[in-house]
């Protein structure tokens, strides 16, 4: 049971500078971007500005045993950011410096608070690349991405944040500072705590230094669209894409609630049918690519159209981005995150269409068609307890659907506090026990993040 402190005991032991207790900054940090997650009080922020203080405040915390909610940019989805009463809330938004790039190595070493896409922009200057790009990437933290083992649109080639992690510098819960990893090539000295960290949604340490891999430069992609009469439709071609033209860089879905809300945003002019695909290929072969997506796209029954130039490939991904804020402008939403085969996918698409017509829901459906990982959102209004009542069981449907799928509850959100309940659906009594041992290990006195993951 975690024992409260008054706050000034807290404050004494801390940095000088680090500590915010005012209440409408508090307010601001009590949650992320989910819904239908809970929240409470924080009793400070705390805004360490290295590893040494981040260490000085586990340490302060942990001896008083008061929560530690670590908080990268708080563009998460699944409440994994969201305070408890009595916690304090660490924040990483002052740890954002570049320390490194090595272009030999083809590596970077940054603070967690470095926004995604700066990262992206500061390696490219050396003709590098870091792939991970989700939808938040110019308002998301590399620390957020590996706590969550963030995904995005152009994981579909290239993997998933935790597939560029080299290594990690993270504080315990008691202060101590682990170092996992090397920045070799190469590396299986002992147990591969790395891939452990990665995913663990501030549950196991907060991550205070990151190397990631980095890859040459690729060409700028080209973009082809596919419309399709019904969304099943648009998802068969995705599996004929996947066998016939595996080199895509990024396989996008999205149905016509999501379209029209887009267009309906960025006046774009985008095509009203029932789904479209987006599809880019940045490889030296990509026209040839492209040109067997184009076959598969039109023997399932879809118009293609190819991008004219970069700009135009650019501005339909950026329209792509917009997806969930544009539905977020319909009502009050609900996004869910779940991944199935990618041979499933028709089935995924299709309990979604089934899920709707019985709760008389809108769900709009969006995401990464190429990896199986879909985030069907339904929009309901919040006002009315039986809307909202009904949002919440279409989302368990979805989420079981996939499951009964064959597929996981999340692609690349994470657990949170969202889907905390959903681990016992998915994971056997060992791999649970198992997990609860080794958090108890990381965090015995279970500080670090109460109520996410498990
Ligand atoms: C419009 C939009 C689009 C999105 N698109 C995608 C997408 O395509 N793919 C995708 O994967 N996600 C996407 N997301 C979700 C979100 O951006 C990611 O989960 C992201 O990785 C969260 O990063 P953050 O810095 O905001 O982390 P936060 O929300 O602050 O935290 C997320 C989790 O990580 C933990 N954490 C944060 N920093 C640290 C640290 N330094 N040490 C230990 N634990 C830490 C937190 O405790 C929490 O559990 C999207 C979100 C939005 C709003």
């Amino acid at each position: 049971m975690t024992t409260l402190q008054p706050t000034p005991d807290l404050l004494a032991g801390l940095p000088d500078g680090i500590a915010v207790t005012d209440p409408d900054i508090l307010r601001s940090y009590r949650r992320d971007h989910s819904r239908f997650t809970d929240s409470g009080s924080p009793l400070a922020v705390l805004a360490p500005r290295g590893t040494a203080e981040v260490a000085q405040c586990l340490r302060a915390c942990h001896a008083a045993r008061i929560p530690v909610v670590t908080r990268g940019a708080g563009s998460g989805l699944s409440g994994g950011a969201n305070a408890v009463d009595g916690a304090v809330v660490l924040s990483t938004h002052r740890m954002n410096a570049v320390l490194h790039i090595d272009p030999a190595e083809r590596l970077a070493v940054v603070q967690p608070g470095v926004l995604t896409g700066d990262l992206r922009a500061a390696v490219a200057e050396h003709g590098l690349f870091y792939p991970p790009d989700p939808g938040s990437v110019d308002f998301c933290s590399i620390g957020g991405n590996v706590a969550t083992n963030a995904g995005g649109m152009c994981c579909v080639k290239y993997g998933v944040t935790g597939d560029f992690v080299a290594a990690l510098e993270v504080v315990l819960a008691d202060g101590r500072v682990l170092r996992t990893g090397t920045r070799t090539v190469k590396g299986v000295a002992g147990y591969d705590l790395t891939r452990l960290l990665v995913g663990s949604e501030g549950t196991l340490g907060v991550i205070t230094e990151v190397t990631v891999r980095l890859r040459p430069a690729p060409r700028p992609p080209q973009t082809l669209v596919a419309t399709f009469g019904t969304p099943a439709a648009a998802s068969a071609a995705v599996t004929g894409i996947d066998a016939a033209a595996p080199g895509c860089s990024a396989v996008e879905i999205l149905d016509r609630t999501t379209l029209r809300a887009v267009d309906a945003l960025t006046h774009m002019g985008l095509a009203d049918d029932a789904a479209m695909l987006l599809v880019q290929a940045d490889s030296a072969d990509a026209d040839a690519v492209l040109g067997a997506v184009a076959e598969i796209c039109a023997a399932a029954g879809g118009e293609v159209a190819r991008s004219a130039d970069a700009a135009e490939s650019a501005l339909l991904m950026a329209a792509r981005r917009m997806a969930l804020p544009a539905l977020e402008r319909l009502g009050d939403h609900l996004l869910d995150d779940v991944c199935v085969p990618r041979g499933r996918i028709v089935d995924l698409v299709l309990a979604v269409e089934r899920i709707a017509a019985d709760s008389g829901l809108t769900i709009g459906v969006f995401g990464h068609a190429g990896d199986g990982n879909l985030h069907p959102t339904i929009v309901f209004d919040g006002a009315d307890p039986a809307s909202a009542a009904a949002a919440r069981r279409a989302f368990d449907a979805i989420t079981a659907a996939a499951l009964e799928l064959g597929g996981t509850i999340t692609g690349e959100h994470g657990v949170g506090r969202l889907k905390a309940g959903w681990l016992t659906r998915e994971l056997d009594p060992v791999n649970l026990a198992v997990q609860r041992a080794l958090r108890g290990v990381f965090d015995p006195d279970g500080i670090l993040n109460p109520g996410v993951v498990l």
